[in-house]
C-alpha cells in the first residue's frame, strides 16, 4: 500500500500493472484506491499521477462511501433510480394501479402500500420500458463490433448482468436499467464480444478494451453497486 498526504488526511493507493497498457486508470470504491498502469512506470511517474488527481479521487472517495446508503426500500419518499438517476417515490393508495414518471418523480399508485406490491408495479414498468432501450443499444454496439446476435431476453435473476446462450441470443438483467447508461453500455458490450471470444482470455480483454477503453471504470462500478441494483 502507498500514501500521498491530502490536507490533514492522507491517500491510500494500490498499484496494479498491466502489460500492453498505455493508460494509466484510477479506480475508487468504497474499499480503497486502485491505480491501474502500465508496466514500464515507475513508482514516481505512479505518485505524481496520484498527486496531480488528488483532488479528484478525495471527492471519488466521499461520493463511494455514500453509494451504501442509497439502498432501494420501496418506501414512501424514498429513491428509485432509472437510468443512474434518482427519482422521488410518491405512493399513492388508489383502486386503479399503476406507476408514472412525471417531472423527476415516480408516482405508483397501490391498493394496499406494501413494499412487494410497489417493487412489483416498478419492476413491471422497467420490464417494459427495457426490450426497446436494450436492444437499441446492442443493435449499435453489435454493427460497431461486427458481430451479429439473435434476440435479447430480458431476465430477472439475479446471478449475473449478462449472459450468452444458444444461438446468439443475449440475456440482459432487468436491474441494469437503473444504473447509468455507460454500465449498461458495458454489460451490452461485454456479452456481444464474447460472440467473438466466448472466454476471458487476455485476447478477449483486449478486444473489449479497443471497443470500450474505459471499461474497467464500468466493470468497478458494478461490483461496487451490485447490491443496490439486485433488488
Ligand atoms: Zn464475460
Amino acid at each position: 500500500m502507498n500514501s500521498i498526504p491530502f490536507g490533514n488526511s492522507k491517500i491510500k493507493y494500490n498499484v496494479k500493472r498491466v502489460t500492453n497498457r498505455k493508460t494509466t486508470q484510477i479506480l475508487v470504491d468504497k474499499l480503497g484506491v486502485q491505480i491501474i498502469s502500465s508496466s514500464d512506470k515507475t513508482q514516481k511517474e505512479i505518485k505524481d499521477i496520484v498527486v496531480k488527481n488528488s483532488k479528484w479521487i478525495y471527492s471519488k472517495q466521499i461520493w463511494a462511501n455514500k453509494q451504501n446508503d442509497l439502498k432501494i426500500t420501496f418506501k414512501q419518499g424514498t429513491k428509485l433510480p432509472y437510468l443512474g438517476k434518482n427519482y422521488l417515490l410518491k405512493i399513492k393508495e388508489s383502486k386503479n394501479e399503476g406507476i408514472l414518471l412525471s417531472k423527476g418523480t415516480f408516482i405508483v399508485k397501490v391498493n394496499k402500500n406494501t413494499t412487494k406490491k410497489v417493487q412489483e408495479i416498478f419492476k413491471n414498468w422497467l420490464k417494459e420500458h427495457a426490450q426497446k432501450i436494450i436492444e437499441k443499444k446492442s443493435n449499435h454496439h453489435a454493427k460497431k463490433i461486427g458481430v451479429k446476435f439473435d434476440k435479447i431476453i430480458i431476465k430477472d435473476h439475479k446471478e449475473r448482468w449478462g449472459s450468452l446462450s444458444k444461438n446468439n441470443t443475449i440475456n440482459i438483467n432487468l436491474s441494469i436499467l437503473c444504473a447509468p447508461s455507460k454500465i449498461i453500455d458495458y454489460v451490452i458490450i461485454h456479452e456481444l464480444c464474447h460472440l467473438k471470444i466466448p472466454d476471458h482470455s487476455p485476447k478477449y480483454w483486449n478486444l473489449l478494451y479497443k471497443m470500450m477503453p474505459d471499461y474497467e471504470t464500468h466493470k468497478e462500478w458494478l461490483s461496487v453497486n451490485w447490491k443496490l441494483l439486485n433488488f
